[in-house]
């Protein structure tokens, strides 16, 4: 039975135990939909890591040598009991960050999928041989896990975030510390309970909640192997630098702002309920958020009109409530400056097409409506800075080159799609964009959890993506040995 939902206050997860805070500090955790506190999650501090990293290495001795199928069982009994509980996984994602249940649905699925992926640590785990490098002798490569793990998320994917660091660094032998966003800390709690329930020993697994100084002292722990982040591209920047000057490896996941680019010849209905559910579908807060369309030549004002239509049969509302489409952003601050970036829109001389400030205006819940600008350039703002708000941008070109050209002038690099028929325009695009997941007449070209999820430029920092091959080979070390008999 879940404690997590009628929990007051949030507990640190160490060594299989539920504990308190030593400091006593707490922050609260509000319900974005209704502004309504909905508990108290701990602020702790190095004590916690301490104690976090005695528990997780003590448990690296014997997981490490848990055999390889024996580990992928218990990832197997975790996707049950995940597959059984995600209708209550999905609740208290929405609860807490206010997404919609439909959206929240779907990522439980993701996060699922992650798990079910690590189950198969046997075959991923495989070293290589060569029986002859040279007359009578042969090499080998065997892979080890690294230590204690640490992984630090962002509030928007409560559940496929941590998903995509602690199952699989587990599957391959290690121990982890797992810090959840303070804005989203409930969600974790239960993925640890299950993860428990299915087997897990006690300390392999170590939820320490929290804020920058709990994150300090996973960047500063010299027995820390590794740092998994997800986040903001400030934030990832200070982790990879602080991660690697103290020798840990790190992957640092980071903003985005990624551009659909909408040719002449794109089936229209179909890009328009795709962008529409790209740009405003959990409230415009996913890394692979459609947040500026790139319009070539005749498109224009046909797709801004459509756009427009869309945006305002958008419905807004709380996310348990099965009939809404936009729900809140995730606290009044980011209200505030999503508000704050629509003047400076304004200011900035773009054209508001649709003005979202007056939807739910006077909810006590932090909404702002599904908002589009036209005439956007890319000496503005708006364009250049993540809002990780409903806020669309669309900039006009003339041709598809200088659609890639817009593209690739931003710093991030995430992600960005292509709506056309053209075989020959999709080959352009895909050589000549410089951005690490594309889509072609989709809104959302996540990647599965086999494949890396991978981000260029200020979008990433690290070698080693999360998820796939890479993410084994982040989580794994190599010794090679080489032998004559
Ligand atoms: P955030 O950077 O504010 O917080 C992420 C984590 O870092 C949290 O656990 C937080 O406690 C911690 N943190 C925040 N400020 C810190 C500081 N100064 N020092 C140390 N730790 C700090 O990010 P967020 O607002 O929770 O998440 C949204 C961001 O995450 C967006 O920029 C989004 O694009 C990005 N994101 C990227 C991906 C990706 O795959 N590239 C995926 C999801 C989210």
């Amino acid at each position: 039975m879940s404690t997590v939902k009628t929990a007051k206050k949030v507990s640190n997860f160490i060594n299989g135990e539920w504990v308190d805070p030593i400091s006593g500090n707490y922050t609260e955790i509000f319900n974005p939909a209704t502004g309504e506190e909905i508990g108290k999650v701990p602020i702790s501090s190095f004590e916690e890591i301490e104690s976090a990293v005695k528990s997780a290495e003590d448990a690296f001795k014997d997981w490490k040598k848990v055999a390889v199928p024996k580990r992928a069982r218990t990832l197997f009994k975790y996707q049950q009991l995940l597959m059984e509980n995600r209708e209550e996984l999905a609740e208290i994602i929405t609860l807490e960050n206010g997404k919609t249940i439909d959206d929240a649905a779907g990522e439980v699925q993701r996060g699922i999928e992650c798990v079910e992926f690590a189950a198969g640590a046997p075959s991923l785990m495989m070293g290589e041989q060569l029986p002859d490098i040279a007359t009578g002798i042969e090499s080998g490569m065997y892979r080890y896990p690294i230590g204690v793990v640490g992984g630090i998320a962002p509030f928007n994917f409560p559940m496929m975030v941590p998903c995509w660091m602690f199952p699989l660094a587990i599957a391959c032998g290690n121990t982890f510390i797992l810090k959840p966003s303070e804005k989203t800390p409930l969600l974790a709690n239960r993925l640890a309970e299950l993860f428990k329930e299915a087997g897990l020993p006690d300390g392999v697994l170590n939820i320490v909640h929290g804020s920058n100084d709990v994150v300090n002292g996973i960047l500063e722990h010299e027995k820390i192997k590794a740092v998994s982040f997800v986040g903001s591209q400030p934030v990832a920047k200070y982790i990879y630098q602080t991660a690697a000057a103290n020798g840990k490896r790190v992957q640092a996941l980071a903003g985005a702002k990624n551009h659909s680019i909408v040719l002449e010849d794109a089936d229209l209905d179909n890009a328009v309920s795709n962008i529409t559910a790209a740009a405003f579908g959990s409230a415009g807060q996913r890394c692979m958020a459609a947040s500026v369309v790139v319009a070539v030549g005749d498109v224009a004002d046909e797709l801004t009109e459509r756009l427009k239509q869309a945006a305002d049969n958008v419905v807004i509302g709380d996310g348990a409530d099965k009939a809404s489409f936009l729900g809140p952003v995730i606290r009044k601050e980011q209200k505030e400056r999503t508000l704050d970036y629509i003047e400076t829109g304004l200011e900035e001389g773009a054209t508001l097409l649709r003005d979202g400030r007056e939807d739910k205006k006077d909810s006590d819940g932090y909404f702002v409506g599904a908002t589009i600008f036209d005439h956007v350039r890319t000496d503005m703002k708006i364009w250049e800075d993540e809002m990780f708000a409903p806020v669309l941008s669309v900039v006009r070109v003339n041709t598809i080159e200088e659609a890639i050209e817009v593209a690739n002038e931003s710093e991030f690099a995430n992600g960005a799609c292509l709506y056309t028929d053209s075989a020959k325009a999709v080959r352009t695009f895909r050589e000549e964009i410089d951005s690490g997941m594309l889509g072609i007449n989709l809104g959302v070209p996540a990647p599965m959890a086999f494949f890396p999820f991978s981000g260029y430029k200020n979008s990433f920092y690290g070698d080693l993506h999360a998820n796939g091959k890479d993410g084994v080979n982040f989580y794994t070390r190599k010794k090679m040995v080489t032998a004559r008999y």
